[in-house]
């Protein structure tokens, strides 16, 4: 028995508090990075946050593994040639690779051909077979990405950065804005949230962080101050179940099949959007004892909610966070 559910919109934070900023915000909303995107921007116009969102697509039509003649999708199918790409996708690449070094190997933005065998974005997915799993990772990691100046040449590997591009692209919204002048801000990715700047009337932010179990309730919420960025990587996120087994989307680098580390999910508080979505996809698959050596190497600005697959929540570092 197949039961196929598939929820690539499910925002796993929730902004609890936005008020506090003196002037009235101005929202605007948008589809793209296949869910919903809002960006309020406090002592700005709509026009503003209209910026951001163009930004959005912009970036998209670079880092999306989907999108026709995208940075991506040429570097894919240029067949072991090489690939000019923007600045912003050689960035985005580059700081992939250095996480997958950091976090061990766990983060692996070569993995695209074993995800499209899990084809989690079909209508009916099945759970593929083991010898294809295997064969498909023998292509992959991160010595396969060939990078010259500003060029991408693939030894026999695809890419997807799916695991970064939601982090690094409201980084980019949240430029757009700081250039436009705007100093109060909150970006909303899916989920991933961005701040700019902090509340004039100093109270902080405040992120909900979504149960894995269901959709209904939270764990709990994070505070905190200033420019910041909050991502969370959820077995609940996509998903299908076959055979009472639920196969969710983060992927084993090491075997193909989907992470099961004990974490139901990850949630990361960092300076960078990339940074905190690069890092809540690796230490979901890496598991609770690794993910608290890996955070030391990164020093005190970073810090993470772990929920275990048990409903139990671990702190790690330095973070306000309330028990819902
Ligand atoms: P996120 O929601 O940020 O945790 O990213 C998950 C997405 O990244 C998946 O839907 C895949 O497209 C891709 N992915 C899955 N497993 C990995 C992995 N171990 N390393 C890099 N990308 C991955
Ligand atoms: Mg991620």
């Amino acid at each position: 028995m197949r039961t196929a559910v598939f929820a690539p919109m499910v925002l796993a934070v929730m902004v609890l508090a936005l008020c506090g900023c003196q002037s009235q915000p101005v929202t605007e909303q948008s589809f793209a990075l296949d869910t919903f995107i809002s960006v309020t921007v406090y002592g700005g116009t709509s026009g503003d946050a209209q910026a951001a969102l163009s930004r959005v697509d912009e970036c998209e039509a670079l880092l999306s593994a989907h999108a026709q003649g995208s940075d991506v999708e040429r570097i894919n199918s240029s067949q072991d040639q090489a690939a000019t790409v923007d600045a912003l996708t050689l960035d985005a690449l580059q700081f992939a690779l250095r996480v997958g070094e950091k976090t061990h190997g766990a983060l692996d933005i070569t993995l695209y051909d074993v995800s499209k065998l899990w084809d989690y974005k079909s209508e009916t997915p099945t759970v593929p077979d083991g010898a294809d799993i295997i064969r498909a990772l023998e292509h992959t990691g991160p010595e396969r990405i060939i990078i010259k100046g500003d060029t991408v040449q693939m030894d026999g590997a695809h890419i997807d950065l799916g695991a970064v591009a939601k982090g690094a692209i409201g980084d980019e919204a949240a430029k757009t804005l700081s250039q436009r002048g705007v100093n109060c801000a909150l970006l909303n990715l899916g989920g991933n949230i961005v701040t700019l700047g902090s509340k004039p009337d100093g109270t902080k932010w405040v992120v909900a962080i979504e149960s894995p179990f269901d959709g209904q309730n939270y764990v709990g919420s994070i505070s905190f101050s200033g420019s910041k960025a909050v991502a969370t990587s959820s077995g609940a996120q996509r998903y299908f179940v076959q055979d009472g087994v639920t196969y969710h989307h983060i992927l084993d680098p090491k075997t193909g099949w989907p992470a099961r580390s004990g974490l139901a999910s990850v949630t990361v508080l960092a300076d960078e959007g990339r940074l905190a979505d690069a890092l809540s996809t690796a230490l979901f698959v890496c598991g609770e004892e690794s993910a608290e050596q890996i955070l030391e190497t990164y020093g005190a600005e970073i810090s993470a909610v772990l929920v275990r697959d048990d409903g139990t929540v671990r702190v790690i570092g330095d973070l306000e966070f309330a028990p819902a």
